[in-house]
């Protein structure tokens, strides 16, 4: 028979009132050794159920009570193999049961520094009276109650941690109600922003829109009374057909009327002209021009408004073997751009020169009028390209339309003006223009009409990558869903999806050009319109080198 380290107490069990004295000795042991209360009703009631298991099964059973280091310690040795039931149900209450042969071995931890005196907890155990059957009954049944009484206190707890739990969730809902509002209401705010800011723009674009059919207007209307006015004029400076003439200090005076004329004139021509390029009303007429011949006309035009002064006009190539002979574009917008040139110079200089040149500079052409006159001051550089703006203190006639005007067309040639300038030293204002045309990849055609889309996909040899074909704008996005295309060219009208609801459809980045047989206005998003009756490779190479600038 296995010993504990230290035996306390050793019990007979033959009958029902052992199985009582069994299991009191055991609660007895587990309170002198401080164990918790449930933890002796445990001790207590395995040592009950293996005795009550052997006492059934007719066997008898002999328990030792001690301590191990640890532990409190009990084995029961039987006259015979243990009950299976008592030991399961001896498991289930003690930290350990071990069963071998007709040994059983049961432990339950006790709590460290409890260090009970083997003599007194010896004694006290004989000293504990057998009970009556009724008496083990009432200890039992308080047993019970306690444990029932716990498990009451702990189904409390449970309630109670339950409800923080809840509140603690109500919290958290709350925070991300919160949360959510916030979120909410700085959506709706981004979203008004957004709003107000596509109705500003549209107001702008209505505003812009009106001062330009403002001016053009006004510039016409203006025209007509000025060019009698002038007529008039110039009439009463000629001699009457009765051969009196005006005394001289009237004639003077006339002279006066008709300078003043002159100037309004051309202020009112400014103007519409302005309003004419940003109306986008200005037509232009893409073709080969020839280089040479345009700076020999230039050169006529400005030599007589140098005249008088001691300023040399030089207008022409430097001999650059790189500078082409031609170039593809708006010969009546790129006269119009450097006659203004060539004319503020020649304006703003008192003496040296004015010289117009031409070199090419990677794929562009350069062309750049720089002149010796009084130039700019630095932080006006951007200011004199506004309308009307003129540098404070020099005035030389003129309006300020001129360069704001370049620079509009400069753009719609595909190029851009650039102005250097020290004052004292002179200025130099640079036209850049497209040399070539851009190589695009894919390009879409939408068009209803097949052997138009012939017409295109003919055009486009050696301009473009590949060419894919739609009839309608329901096909082209269905391609463009499939296929990334770097440009498309579409009818306005086609039936089902129309021009104006694919371009509405189309990416941001892909731009688009409006191919159309119809004089009607194109949406705004278009890059550029090209009419069916008049296009001609020239025509749309030139388009693209706008469309698609930088690339070039
Ligand atoms: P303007 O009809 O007054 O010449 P522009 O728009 O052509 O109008 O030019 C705006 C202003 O820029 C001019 O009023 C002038 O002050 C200044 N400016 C333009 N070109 C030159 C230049 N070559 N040298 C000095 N100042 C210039």
């Amino acid at each position: 028979m296995s010993r504990p380290a230290s035996e306390l107490a050793r019990l007979d069990v033959r009958d029902t009132a052992g199985v009582f004295a069994a299991r009191q000795l055991g609660r007895g042991l587990a309170a002198a050794l401080a164990l918790e209360q449930q933890d002796q009703i445990r001790v207590a009631t395995a040592l009950s159920e293996i005795s009550r298991s052997a006492v059934t099964a007719g066997r008898a059973a002999v328990i030792t009570f001690g301590i191990d280091d640890a532990e409190l310690l009990l084995i029961v040795t039987m006259d015979g193999e243990p009950p299976a039931d008592g030991i399961a149900a001896a498991a289930r209450l003690m930290d350990q049961v071990t069963a071998e042969g007709q040994v059983v071995r049961m432990t339950k931890r006790r709590p460290p520094g409890v260090r009970p005196d083997p003599g007194v907890i010896g004694e006290q155990l004989a000293a504990v009276q057998p009970r009556s059957a009724l008496d083990e009954l009432r200890r039992q049944n308080q047993d019970l109650i306690t444990a029932l009484e716990d498990l009451r206190q702990q189904k409390d707890q449970l309630i109670l941690l339950n409800a923080e739990l809840q509140e603690t969730n109500r919290g958290v809902m709350a925070l991300y109600g919160e949360l959510s509002d916030e979120l909410e209401q700085t959506n709706r705010g981004v979203v008004a922003l957004y709003a107000e800011l596509d109705e500003k723009s549209e107001r702008l674009r209505t505003a812009s829109e009106s001062k330009d059919r403002f001016w053009a207007n006004v510039s016409h209307e203006l025209r007509t009374p000025l060019n009698s006015i002038m007529g008039l004029a110039r009439l009463l400076a000629e001699p009457a057909p009765d051969g009196t003439a005006l005394d001289p200090e009237r004639l003077y005076q006339v002279e006066l009327i008709r300078n003043s004329g002159s100037n309004l004139l051309a202020m009112v021509n400014d103007l519409l002209d302005v309003a004419k390029a940003e109306s986008g009303q200005l037509h232009l007429d893409p073709a080969q021009v020839d280089l040479p011949a345009l700076f020999g006309r230039l050169r006529g035009l400005a030599r007589p408004m140098a005249e008088g002064k001691p300023v040399e006009v030089i207008v022409g190539a430097d001999g650059d073997a790189d500078t082409p002979a031609t170039i593809l574009t708006d010969e009546v917008a790129l006269t119009s751009i450097l006659r203004n040139l060539l004319s503020n110079g020649i304006k703003y200089t008192d003496q040296g020169e004015v010289r117009l040149n031409a070199r090419v500079t990677g794929p562009r052409l350069e062309i750049s009028v720089a002149d010796t006159g009084i130039g700019i001051p630095a932080g006006l550089h951007d200011h004199v390209f506004e309308e009307f703006y003129q540098v404070p203190g020099v005035r030389r006639g003129g309006t300020g339309l001129g360069l704001p005007y370049a620079r509009r067309l400069a753009g719609m040639l595909g190029g851009d003006l650039t102005l250097t300038s020290e004052p004292g030293r002179g200025t130099t204002v640079a036209l850049s223009l497209p040399l070539r045309t851009p190589a695009v990849g894919t390009v879409l055609l939408a068009d209803d009409d097949a052997a138009f889309r012939g017409v295109l996909t003919g055009l486009l040899g050696g301009l473009a990558g590949r060419v894919i074909e739609a009839e309608n704008g329901t096909q082209a996005l269905a391609l463009l869903a499939g296929d990334p295309v770097d440009l498309v060219l579409t009818d306005m009208r086609m039936p089902g999806m129309d021009g104006t609801a694919l371009l509405a459809r189309l990416p941001a980045s892909v731009p688009a050009i409006i191919v159309t047989g119809a004089d009607e206005p194109a949406p705004p998003r278009a890059a550029a319109v090209l009419r069916k009756d008049e296009l001609t490779r020239e025509r749309l190479e030139f388009t693209l080198r706008v469309v698609i600038r930088g690339e070039s």
